[in-house]
């Protein structure tokens, strides 16, 4: 399975304004005065060496992930705005000549798990083909619903791709193809969430966002549940830190404190925290991944690997 993040912010699409860019900037440029950097050829080890925030910006689009069996065949998790980048790429393949087909897995509604979709160029090319699962029955209406003429000149049932749409029941497993299972299971989130877990072989990601995990909810769903156990990959919702999570309560979202005892818990081998909050900057997730880091091992656990989630980051199970 490989395993690539499209849009990893939390809310709403949040680009770099140009206040964080020159600061990011200025921080390179006196981190290569220091290192003597001399001449052009020095420039890729010198920014390959630098820190993640500045290296790298963590991203601005909202939740998108794909998942790729190992007979190639792609599946998109909820259509935030990291879609719309992936439905260019997918058209320059068989989706630029209708013939493409591709399943979709959607967690919730919330406008930062949708709102790419109706700029995502596959879905208005005739041919092309589109089963989206979830556990809502009324997912297509949900759809029709923000596209319609008041906030979207081109309504969802216009657009010329087929469409199906397949009702998952949580914790019943669908065989994808032959080795790829998929389940679900509903998390806390105004208005209800899913979490995804693919299993290919002896392989597990789960895809947990949008959930709010405490001290008391990850007991008891660390009891009651193994769908949450034994991860390769656990990408987990951890928008806010933990005084925030106490101001908070019941918006819905977990602090990465808590993400990090939910996966030591679970026994997850790599943690990616996601869905972060719009109104961090890259130095601000760069903190908090340090932070993150120090509380694992003040936890005196080695494991899992904690990561913060980057647009554009691959993980090959
Ligand atoms: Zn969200
Ligand atoms: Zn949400």
């Amino acid at each position: 399975m490989i395993i690539q993040l499209r849009g990893v912010r939390g809310s709403l699409p949040t680009p770099m304004g140009n206040r964080e860019y020159r600061a990011k900037l200025a921080s390179i440029l006196s981190r290569a005065v220091e290192a003597g950097i001399k001449s052009a050829a020095e420039i890729g080890a010198f920014i390959d060496a630098l820190p993640e925030d500045l290296g790298y910006n963590y991203g601005g689009d909202t939740t998108c992930v794909t998942v790729t069996s190992r007979s190639g065949r792609t599946y998109v998790l909820d259509c935030g705005t990291g879609i719309r980048p992936l439905g260019d790429e997918m058209v320059s393949g068989p989706w630029g000549v209708g013939r493409g087909a591709v399943d979709i897995f959607i967690t919730h509604t919330h406008w930062d798990h949708i709102q790419g979709l109706p700029f995502f160029k596959p879905l208005y090319i005739p041919g092309n083909d589109f089963t989206f699962y979830s556990p809502y029955p009324d997912l297509a209406d949900r759809f029709a619903r923000q596209m319609e003429f008041t906030f979207f000149p081109a309504p969802f049932d216009k657009t010329g791709s087929t469409k199906r749409f397949v009702h998952m029941n949580p914790e019943e497993p669908l065989e994808l193809e032959e080795g790829l299972t998929v389940d679900c299971y509903p998390l806390k989130h105004p208005g209800g969430s899913v979490a995804y877990r693919f299993r290919e072989g002896d392989k597990i990601f789960i895809f947990c966002t949008d959930c709010e995990f405490t001290g008391e909810t990850m007991e008891s769903f660390g009891t009651h549940s193994a769908f949450f156990l034994d991860a390769d990959l656990l990408l987990l919702d951890s928008q806010y830190t933990l005084d925030e999570s106490f101001n908070k309560f019941d918006w819905g979202h977990t602090s990465y404190t808590v993400a990090v005892n939910c996966a030591i818990r679970w026994r997850a081998k790599r943690l990616v925290l996601t869905h972060h909050e719009p109104s961090y900057s890259d130095a601000k997730l760069r903190e908090i991944h340090l932070d993150a880091l120090n509380h694992r091992n003040e936890m005196r656990c080695d494991s899992p690997e904690i990561l913060m989630a980057r647009e554009g980051m691959v993980f090959q199970l």
